[in-house]
């Protein structure tokens, strides 16, 4: 039995317990990471947004992601809903808001190989490979027990360990879950016409058909399917498979070349009642997940994680406990209004897919006319999309902890 203490301890190396730990450990915050060993290989990708870039960058991992990733320029939404009330055209323009692009597109076993290898340069940051199976919190300290007998005492712990949680159980927080009849079936490509740096989302009546850009003549898929048509899809041969995204894809990207490696995600929502309790905050996947439309999952998880090290940084150097933010409900409080707004919007859009309700198809469409033909409402929509107004941590904005 091996007995270790840290100020923080963080359950979790995916790419927000990797997040709050360099973000921890960069400030100089004695950081504990329990992290399963290497992970089945994550073929999806995920486009983070200007704000996730720059946090990114502040951290000193960005320079590590760039060769990696694909900007994001555009971003084109046509309505393939087959439906007699269907929405405009409708793109977005990088440019039209100052930027030079909405964010990055890269594969996430990048994303979380250069948050790895920041993590090893840093001082303060213990990388303790284990299973953690066991959270005990008491007053002042928390307790996190591994399989094989290896334990972590700190004044927090950050629940980082995904949708099933044993932080947020260890806490008791209960969770508020929806499922969609919609599952999410991805894979990269390549493909003989350019993707000119735009994103391409199909709306079709069972949820988006997404193409995101990657790197040269490559893309990424997610493919949002009815789940009784999934597993047929699932299993085409490569050829087979190439051939429906050709079709699906109107052949915007020419002849498609589908790459090994495919996933398949049941959409769902949930969210955690609190993002933290007694000495316990939720980030990423443990905190809330959303079906992956609009790119907001990832990014929404990297601001939590910026919020927490923002918290537990400045008590670390008022010589106070790191864990008040939670015990005062101060983390919960700044991270509730982010994260039920972009719920809602996510869950809105798909709905609006789904439903067979007329007035419901007509005010989609009507939404996207207005935004097609007025620029201040577009840009306004852009600027939220990827600046969010309920929350912007300083690591969004490019400010060291
Ligand atoms: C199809 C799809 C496409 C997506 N695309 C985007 C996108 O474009 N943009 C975007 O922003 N988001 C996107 N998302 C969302 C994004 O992928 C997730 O939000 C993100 O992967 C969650 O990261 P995480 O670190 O919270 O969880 P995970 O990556 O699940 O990491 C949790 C980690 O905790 C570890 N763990 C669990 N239990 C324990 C334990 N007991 N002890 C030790 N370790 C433990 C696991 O091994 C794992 O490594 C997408 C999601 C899907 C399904």
């Amino acid at each position: 039995m091996q007995g270790l203490t840290a100020e923080v301890v963080i359950v979790g190396g995916g790419p927000a317990g990797l997040t709050a730990a360099v973000a921890l450990a960069g400030a100089g915050v004695e950081t504990a990471l329990i992290a399963k060993g290497p992970p089945g290989p994550d073929h999806r990708t995920t486009a983070l947004l200007e704000g996730s870039v720059k946090a990114l960058a502040t951290l000193g991992v960005w320079e590590r992601c760039r060769e990696h990733a694909a900007p994001m320029r555009v971003m084109r939404i046509i309505d393939d809903t087959e439906r007699l009330l269907r929405a405009p055209e409708t793109c977005f323009a990088a440019v039209e808001i100052g930027l030079d692009a909405f964010g990055y597109n890269i594969e996430n076993r990048f994303l979380v190989a250069a948050l790895g290898a920041r993590a090893r340069e840093l001082a303060a940051l213990r990388l303790i490979e284990g299973d953690a199976d066991a959270v005990e919190i008491e007053e002042d300290r928390v307790t996190v027990r591994c399989i094989g007998g290896t334990a972590v005492s700190a004044r927090l712990a950050i629940g980082a360990d995904g949708p099933r949680s044993l932080c947020r159980a260890a806490a008791d927080i209960d969770v508020d879950r929806r499922t969609y009849p919609q599952t999410a079936l991805t894979c990269n490509l390549g493909h003989s016409r350019p993707h000119q740096d735009t994103s391409t989302e199909f709306h079709t009546k069972n949820g988006p058909f997404t193409l995101v850009p990657l790197p040269g003549q490559r893309s990424s898929l997610v493919f949002v399917v009815d789940p009784a048509e999934a597993p047929r899809l699932a299993a085409l041969p490569d050829a087979d498979m190439a051939a429906e995204i050709e079709r699906r894809s109107h052949s915007i990207l020419g002849k498609i070349d589908v790459e090994p490696g495919r996933g398949v995600f049941s959409l769902k929502v949930e969210t955690a009642r609190r993002f933290g309790a007694r000495r316990l905050a939720l980030i990423g996947e443990a905190a809330h997940v959303i079906p992956p439309i609009g790119a907001q999952g990832l990014n929404l998880s990297l601001r939590g994680a910026a919020t927490i090290g923002e918290l537990v940084v400045a008590a670390h150097r008022d010589g106070g406990d790191v864990g008040a933010a939670v015990l005062t409900n101060r983390y919960d409080h700044m991270r509730r209004a982010d994260v039920t707004s972009r719920t809602l919007a996510v869950d809105l859009l798909n709905r609006s897919l789904l439903s067979d309700f007329l007035p419901l198809q007509g005010a989609r469409g009507l939404g996207f006319f207005l935004m097609e033909r007025f620029g201040p409402l577009r840009r306004a929509v852009m600027r939220e999309g990827v600046t969010p107004m309920a929350s912007q941590p300083r690591l969004m904005r490019g400010e060291e902890l």
